[in-house]
């Protein structure tokens, strides 16, 4: 199969759809790929890189949705790539479809075999292709919050790891999956006082069994939570519940107990942020401040440490595409039930239930 990655053009994106070594796969499995030139730049690799690893460099994204059967991306397509899809062409991309109606639409008109990301499932529902980015989130959140913290940035002035004779800073945890673990490991391994909260018995004790004396753990009550926030230093926010917005689990009020130059990392902030100050910010302009309290909400996190998070991402998205590109979309869907979760648009059809229920589409 011919397949082709482009470089990204939704703003700030400077992750890739396949690094050189996922090319290096693909051809040594017999697969032609074209890479668009510098494509991969946002990463640090060069077209000489990409062409080592045996793609061929192409001048424009135009010829690689021209001439590839799948193109391999990151972001949704936007409407100017939307407009060069083509019927039974793969495309393979996180796309998002149920709050984004013209998108779909798009889709369903270029007669593309559309399948996301984010859709594809695990073993026990689980869903690989978004935990790379909740493991780089949660692994960030603790380095924006220790910047957050320092005088310059508006913090109290807390070192999280303390030095010898002075005790170490507070970390609160709201929410023990995926983001607040890896969360919970930056901070113990930095030498922070931790405490993760979760609501989950389950998620409560294995997080107990993982870290032993090293972190705490608590029951996420209204009361609970209240203490832990008003004695902590740097707090993160890394609560979901699936399909539904993130509860306002700090409250405006609970701002006023917080210590001044406190620090709220607001990982949530894609569903609407579990602090009622929350609202999104940028990678360019990250931070601001309610009541004394320095608020961190940038909605891409990912996007900062853009090599690691290609990497993370290619590590789950790369199988899938080889047996993809190897058997044809329609054998390799087949014969995975996981990946098969993942179409959502195919011949003019919205096959996804919850996109098609959500957006209007027969199902
Ligand atoms: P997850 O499902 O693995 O974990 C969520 C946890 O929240 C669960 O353990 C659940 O029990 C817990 N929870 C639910 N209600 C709670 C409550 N009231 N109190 C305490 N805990 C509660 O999800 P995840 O992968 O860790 O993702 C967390 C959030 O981070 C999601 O909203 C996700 O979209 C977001 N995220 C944001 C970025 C970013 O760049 N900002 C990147 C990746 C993920």
């Amino acid at each position: 199969m011919r397949v082709g990655t482009v470089r990204e053009i939704k703003n700030h994106e400077y992750r890739v759809g396949l690094t050189p070594e996922s090319v290096h796969e693909l051809a040594a499995h017999g697969h032609e790929v074209w890479v668009e030139a510098g494509a991969g730049e946002g990463i640090g690799s060069t077209d000489d890189a990409y062409k080592a690893a045996g793609a061929q460099i192409v001048a424009s994204a135009a010829e690689v949705f021209a001439g590839c059967e799948m193109v391999v991306k990151v972001k949704e397509p936007q409407a100017a790539e939307r407009a060069m899809l083509r019927e039974g062409q793969i495309l393979y991309t996180y796309l998002h479809l149920a709050p984004d109606p013209e998108q779909t639409a798009d889709l369903v008109k270029s007669g593309v075999t559309a399948i996301a990301y984010e859709t594809v499932t695990g073993p026990g529902g689980s869903l690989p292709l978004l935990k790379p980015m909740s493991q780089v989130a949660g692994r960030m959140s603790i380095q924006a919050g220790a910047t957050a913290l320092e005088k310059a940035h508006g913090g109290r002035g807390v070192l999280l790891g303390g030095v010898p004779g002075v005790l170490p800073g507070k970390v609160a945890v709201i929410g023990g999956g995926v983001v607040g673990f890896n969360a919970a490991q930056m901070a113990v391994g930095l030498g922070a006082d931790v405490t993760i909260l979760d609501r989950s018995p389950e998620v409560l004790e294995r997080l107990a069994i993982h870290f032993e004396a090293r972190a705490k753990t608590r029951f996420s009550s209204r009361a609970n939570l209240a203490e832990t926030v008003a004695e902590a230093d740097l707090v993160i926010g890394a609560v979901l519940i699936p399909g539904a917005a993130a509860p306002k689990l700090v409250t405006r009020e609970m701002l006023g107990t917080m210590k001044k130059g406190a620090v709220l990392v607001d990982v949530a902030i894609d569903q609407g942020g579990c602090f009622e100050t929350s609202h999104a910010t940028t990678h360019a302009d990250p931070t601001y401040v309610v009541d004394g309290v320095v608020h961190y909400c940038v909605a891409n996190m990912p996007g900062a440490v853009a090599r690691t998070s290609t990497y993370a991402l290619n590590n789950v998205t790369l199988p899938h595409a080889l047996r993809i590109a190897d058997l044809g979309w329609k054998a390799a869907l087949a014969s995975d039930p996981h990946l098969a979760a993942g179409l959502n648009v195919h011949a003019g059809q919205v096959t996804y239930e919850a996109v098609a229920r959500d957006l209007g589409y027969d199902y």
